[in-house]
């Protein structure tokens, strides 16, 4: 089976203040699946580190002010092509991320208020017919052989893609 995860969750410093998050469950997950490691924010050519940025009104901004809407689309094209060349029957991404996140985003005040969205990528996956969660969801299943299709079968978000 192959998963698509952000690269963030497997440890990789690629978020905005330079950090990673690594999620001890998705690394389970990680041993006993093939991954395809992505992060569409990076794979757009932003820099590590960046300032945050948070959607608004359609669009994407950093919290310095600039338009970043036509850079989160071309990285998460860019990271649905590396999907598309080895395709996957689920995603596991980083939760409330403005490129990653899974029904949640924040709101675009940059005040931690959460409301209900799709990150840019997530939303384009999601299209593609691929189930896509966050890591709170592979958090909840219990590890075991049969972990990432239980994550696929109980999170009720998708369906399988391959
Ligand atoms: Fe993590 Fe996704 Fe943000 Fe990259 S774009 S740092 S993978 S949440």
């Amino acid at each position: 089976m192959r998963v698509a995860v952000s690269a963030c969750l497997l440890g990789a410093p690629v978020r905005y203040d330079g950090g990673a998050k690594p999620c001890p469950e998705v690394l389970e997950l990680a041993e006993k699946v093939e991954v395809v490691r992505v992060c569409p924010e990076t794979a757009s050519g932003l820099p590590v580190p960046r300032p945050p940025a948070e959607q608004r009104d359609g669009r994407v901004f950093l919290s310095d002010g600039r338009d970043v809407t036509a850079e989160f689309a071309r990285g998460a094209d860019l990271s649905l092509a590396a999907v598309r060349r080895s395709p996957v029957s689920l995603a596991v991404l980083k939760a409330k991320s403005p490129s990653c996140g899974v029904g949640l985003v924040y709101d675009g005040t940059y005040t931690g208020r959460l409301v209900a969205g799709q990150g840019v990528f997530a939303e384009r996956l999601a299209r593609e017919g691929i189930c896509v969660v966050t890591e709170d969801i592979v958090r909840e299943c219990k590890p075991s052989v049969e972990h990432p299709v239980a994550i696929v079968l109980g999170s009720g978000l998708g369906h399988l893609g391959s």
